[in-house]
């Protein structure tokens, strides 16, 4: 069976359910928008049930907003890198620093605005995805978590076997973002962030 990939829209960004032998879910769009994910998980005929494990592929508040609600309502762990951890366990929302001067500008448009206000519900990282990466195989899907650092210390990216990838801000694709799909305009560290990309390549990932 060749694992099947579908984008439930959460606002600023994305849950994607992964569906191979079982379901897993990766990333947990911003906070407030739990109903609609539930919405999205009915519309693809996915029960709570039916999902093993939810990723977080980083940090950052538009990723981690839903996952209290989701490993409430699933019972699935969730797994994380430990370097991005903190962000859920004990949440402090902050833009991440800007790149170029778009980023930059959003950065700080985003830190006077929207930032204070957001409320991010905490909860625990069950399964800590270590620095040489971690199998799906346990949990029926077949690919690879691996750790890819750069947009933030904790990123991790999701390789399938099938060569299909999911890799959270590692790259960015759309408007008001970019205007074509490349780097990210906010990253911690490009030297590791391109090295990063270099890594989901040689593990298979296949470019579009
Ligand atoms: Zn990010």
């Amino acid at each position: 069976m060749t694992a099947t990939i579908r984008a439930i829209a959460l606002g600023f960004d994305n849950v994607y359910v992964v569906r191979d032998e079982r379901v897993i879910l990766v990333d947990g769009g911003q906070p407030g928008k739990f109903a609609s994910l539930v919405r999205g998980l009915r519309k693809a005929s996915v029960a709570p049930a039916d999902i093993g494990l939810i990723i977080a592929t980083h940090g950052h508040w538009d990723h981690i907003g839903c996952l209290a609600e989701m490993k409430q309502y699933t019972g699935a762990p969730l797994a994380m890198h430990a370097a991005d951890r903190g962000s859920i366990e004990a949440p402090k929302p902050v833009m991440p620093p800007g790149v170029t001067p778009w980023g930059r500008f959003v950065s700080a448009l985003l830190t006077a605005t929207l930032i204070p206000r957001l409320k991010i519900p905490a909860t625990t990282v069950d399964v800590v995805v270590p620095d040489d990466g971690m199998s799906l195989e346990p949990y029926g899907v077949h690919g690879r978590v691996l750790h890819t650092p750069g947009h933030t210390p904790g990123s991790v990216s999701i390789v399938l076997d099938s060569g299909d990838a999911i890799v959270g801000d590692l790259a960015m694709n759309r408007i008001p973002l970019r205007l074509s799909p490349g780097l990210p305009i906010w990253a911690d560290d490009m030297a590791l962030e391109r090295r990063s990309i270099e890594t989901v390549l040689v593990a298979g990932a296949k470019p579009i």
